[in-house]
């Protein structure tokens, strides 16, 4: 194989840029070309692609988002869009692709690898953390890392003024950043869309700590789960405690990457080039049990991915 191309497509994520940085490199290394295909698969489709070389990823890994930028491509659900795009596989004599994205831009690639044959290898990139095939994804960390960093903060202001805080994170219809964010945050509550709750019970353990002397508490609700608005409204009207209310939001997307993201981001990228190097034709790339590797397409698009019941029951001991 001889020329690839790499592109960056749905939200963007923390650890992308590590990502791009490795595909580029590893593939230099071994004597092939590059194509970067800018704005995901709205780029595919105009065209908008350049070779990259060794410099052009210089100075990247330490950045947030995605140099190749992304977009969501409602033409490339198409049939004639992606045709479009593979008009321009031939232009530029593509015999691969690395797509970065989550599980949309998945879904785009299975299908034009069906329809055209250009091997692809999908590495996983969201901080929702919601692939399933995959331990991890490519910005999961750091959004939870800036989730923590925030509850550290909001505990600070919570503890000076005996106060109940609520923090709203993301995780679109998921709660894994919810779940590590609250575990790390020691947060009194966790409230996450894939398991019931009642803001009664929720109540209940307030009350009960605020008479064996507790000052102040954090409720993390996943933005899936509930409106942190809503569930403020709900407590102070049930105990009358002075509730505020903070939405993270895209907060947790941005900033640096942490060394987890930049290391996942690197090892994924350079194996994504290797499995095309070795002829694979149609993979994604992801963790399992601490170990990366690539794994069968299908197994990345189907079915839903379970949070850590374990780890959700711990958070309720600890925070007693
Ligand atoms: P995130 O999880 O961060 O939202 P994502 O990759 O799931 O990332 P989507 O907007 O769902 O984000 O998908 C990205 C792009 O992939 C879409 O804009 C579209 O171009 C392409 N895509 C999604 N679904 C399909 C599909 N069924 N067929 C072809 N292309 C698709």
């Amino acid at each position: 194989m001889q020329r690839i191309g790499v592109l960056t497509s749905g939200g963007d994520a923390p650890g992308m840029n590590a990502a791009i940085r490795a595909v580029v490199r590893k593939a230099i290394y071994h004597g092939m070309e590059v194509i970067g295909i800018k704005r995901g698969f709205a780029g595919f489709i105009e065209g908008d692609m350049e070779p990259m070389q060794v410099g052009s990823v210089a100075d990247i890994i330490q950045r947030g988002g995605t140099i190749l930028r992304t977009a969501r491509s409602e033409e490339f659900t198409t049939r004639a869009g992606r045709a479009r795009a593979y008009a321009n596989v031939e232009r530029f004599g593509l015999q691969g692709l690395v797509v970065i994205g989550g599980d949309g831009s998945f879904e785009g690639a299975r299908r034009f690898h069906e329809e055209y044959g250009l091997p692809v290898v999908c590495i996983p990139g969201t901080i929702d953390n919601d692939i399933p095939g995959t331990d991890m994804t490519i910005g999961f960390d750091t959004a939870v890392n800036n989730a923590v960093d925030a509850i550290n903060k909001i505990r600070d202001t919570a503890t000076s003024h005996e106060r109940l805080f609520i923090v709203e994170v993301m995780g679109r219809n998921t709660g894994f950043i919810a779940l590590e964010a609250g575990l790390a945050g020691g947060a009194e509550s966790i409230l996450l869309p894939e398991l019931p709750f009642s803001v009664e019970e929720v109540c209940d353990r307030l009350m009960r700590g605020y008479r064996r002397g507790k000052l102040h508490s954090v409720i993390v609700v996943a933005e899936g789960a509930a409106s942190g608005l809503e569930i403020g409204r709900q407590i102070k009207q049930i105990t009358g405690f002075d509730t505020k209310v903070t939405v993270l939001g895209h907060l947790q997307r941005g900033g640096t990457p942490t060394a987890q993201d930049r290391i996942l981001g690197s090892r994924l990228g350079a194996l994504a080039v290797e499995l095309l190097r070795k002829g694979h034709r149609q993979l994604a790339v992801g963790v399992r049990n601490g170990r990366v590797g690539g794994f069968a397409l299908e197994q990345f698009l189907q079915g839903k991915k379970m949070i850590d019941l374990e780890a959700y029951r711990l958070a309720g001991i600890l925070s007693i």
